[in-house]
């Protein structure tokens, strides 16, 4: 029975030692996330063929919100979609409450 009880506090002490040791590198290594990217990635087409010279339409989102470049390079884009996407990039705030200016055509 001993040997039971230790084995049970041996492993809470390694529980509660391995937790601390996630929390403290979740903290040391957050990475700060812009959600327009993720909302500008699924308002393309989805269709990752890369004709826009990035790497999938993740690629090309990033490039938009960082205002490295245009919509026009989506080809597969259709006119809604592009309206609705400058529309959000050109009023939402990124992360530090900078904006970016995109041009559709
Ligand atoms: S061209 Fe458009 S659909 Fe193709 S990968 Fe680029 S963003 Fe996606």
């Amino acid at each position: 029975m001993g040997n039971l009880v230790n084995v049970i506090l041996v492993m809470l002490v390694l529980g509660c030692v391995m937790g601390l040791i996630l929390f403290i590198a979740s903290v040391a290594f957050h990475v700060e996330v812009d959600e327009r990217e993720e909302k500008v990635t699924g308002m393309l087409p989805g269709y990752n063929c890369g004709a826009c010279g990035y790497p999938g339409c993740s690629g090309l989102a990033k490039a938009l919100v960082d205002g490295e470049t245009d919509l026009v390079s989506c080809k597969p884009c259709k006119p809604d979609q592009r309206a609705a996407i400058v529309d959000y990039l050109n009023n939402a705030t990124g992360p530090n409450g900078e904006k970016v200016t995109v041009r559709s055509i």
